[in-house]
């Protein structure tokens, strides 16, 4: 070991100091932060010596794109949690913050820089607030926020499953459409998305003139293994959760849907503890209202899962308050390099306020954590300081009911941070 450098002090303990460790392995200077943990004498008799205890430390590399609206708000309190996660966990942060979107567009005329798609291929995650906004409506569709920033930066990293928690709490049934009698408890489905194939993209597409009038053609096209790779994501999932899988397709009508069918049960083969079973969409979209209790994974393609993750949200009654992570082709040991956003936009209407819900972007922390990072503990610990904060009766505008606390974006990640 070479020279020490203190860099921090984690909750004012000395013996949660952070230091960063300079050494020399094979004539490349390399760096490691270390917690440090005590100095006392080590060993035995003789061998006894004056040294300091000290911690490894994983660094996780992240690229935070906070965006438009409201973004920079939540993106602050997540930054906050992660901060709580880094004294928690014997872990620790380097986030790289880049501009995306309308703000990207006003800064360097493009709404997805090449700095920033760097920064992005550079981490082991991307930490994505929303973007957009009334101020970019009037480009052209192709330049405006999110069909330049989100597609492309889908495209680039091969972001092909969309994973959409839908969690209702269950003191927060009151903000959901659907009868108290149906939700009573809450519910928690997630929804995995196919993100890359399907109607969206396949070929030919297009609008033609033919026998004297427009038509329209948009079709739909899956390979085998674009099945098989998002089944395996969606089974994965399950095994991490109740273990029960609905898979939705359009088999009675769509050749899609029979591949579909038949590729997912083949998959399902190699988890046998999940319980698979298969709807038609029709019937799902249905009985997701009708029971939403009734699901732990639902696995779609791009478009059926596109309606079926919008019905989902809708029922749990509080967009502020769901992340969404867009999982890609790349993967290492510890999960999938992916993008981690809050499901709603960037909320013009309260944009500036201090009164966005920043539960959304904190989960999608969570999530990063989970499926990204490989690291559930600390995934779990925000999710269980979040449900903490909203028994405690704290709320955000959005989720706001008679007899709880009306509270804003600060104090809400306030005391989610310090319930972990
Ligand atoms: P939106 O999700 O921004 O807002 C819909 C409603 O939900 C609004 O009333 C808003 O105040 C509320 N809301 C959303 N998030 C909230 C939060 N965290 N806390 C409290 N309330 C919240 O959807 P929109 O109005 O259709 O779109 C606004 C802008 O966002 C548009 O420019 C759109 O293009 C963009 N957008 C971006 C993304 C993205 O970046 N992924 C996604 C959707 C919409």
């Amino acid at each position: 070991m070479g020279e020490g450098r203190d860099v921090g002090c984690i909750n004012g303990w000395d013996r949660h100091r952070i230091i960063q460790i300079t050494y020399v392995l094979e004539g490349e200077r390399q760096s490691l932060p270390v917690r440090f943990i005590s100095t006392g004498f080590f060993g035995v008799g003789k061998n006894e010596r004056l040294a300091s205890l000290l911690y490894l430390m994983k660094t996780f590399k992240i690229a935070v794109l906070p965006g438009d609206g409201i973004g920079p708000e939540v993106m602050t309190e997540a930054r906050r949690v992660l901060g709580a996660v880094e004294s928690r966990f014997s872990m620790s942060f380097e986030l790289n913050e880049a501009r995306v979107g309308g703000v990207a567009i006003d800064h360097d005329g493009e709404a997805l820089p090449a700095k920033t798609l760097e920064i992005c291929g550079d981490a082991e995650a991307i930490l994505f607030g929303s973007v957009g906004g009334p101020k970019w409506e009037t480009l052209p569709p192709n330049e405006q926020p999110e069909r330049a920033a989100l597609l492309p930066l889908r495209k680039h990293f091969g972001l092909f499953a969309n994973l959409r928690p839908a969690v209702c709490f269950p003191n927060l049934t009151h903000a959901s459409p659907v009868k108290e009698s149906i939700i009573a408890g809450g519910f928690n489905v997630l929804c995995v998305r196919e993100l890359t194939g399907g109607l969206y993209f396949g070929q030919p597409k297009g609008i033609s003139e033919v026998d004297g009038e427009p038509v329209a053609i948009d079709t739909m096209v899956y390979k085998k293994s674009e099945i098989v790779r998002i089944a395996h994501v969606a089974f994965k999932a399950a095994m991490t959760r109740d273990r029960r899988l609905t898979s939705i397709d359009k088999a009675n009508v769509l050749e899609n849907g029979v591949l579909w069918r038949k590729t997912v049960t083949e998959v399902g083969k190699e988890y046998p503890e999940v319980a698979l079973n298969h709807l038609y969409v029709d019937n799902a979209a249905m009985q997701l209202i009708r029971n939403p209790r009734g699901f732990d994974v639902v696995l779609a393609e791009n478009l059926f899962g596109d309606i079926l993750s919008d019905e989902m949200a809708m029922i749990t009654g509080s967009l502020g308050m769901l992340p969404s992570a867009s999982l890609g082709l790349k993967e290492t040991a510890l999960g999938r390099f992916g993008l981690f956003e809050p499901s709603g936009g960037t909320a013009p209407d309260i944009a500036g306020k201090g009164i966005a819900n920043p539960i959304a972007q904190i989960l999608s922390v969570g999530m990063m954590l989970r499926y990204s990072l490989g690291e559930p503990l600390a995934a779990e610990a925000i999710e269980v300081a979040v449900r903490r904060v909203i028994d405690s009766g704290l709320r955000t505008g959005d989720i706001f009911s008679e007899g709880t606390e009306r509270v804003g974006t600060e104090a809400m990640g306030r005391a989610i941070a310090a319930a972990i």
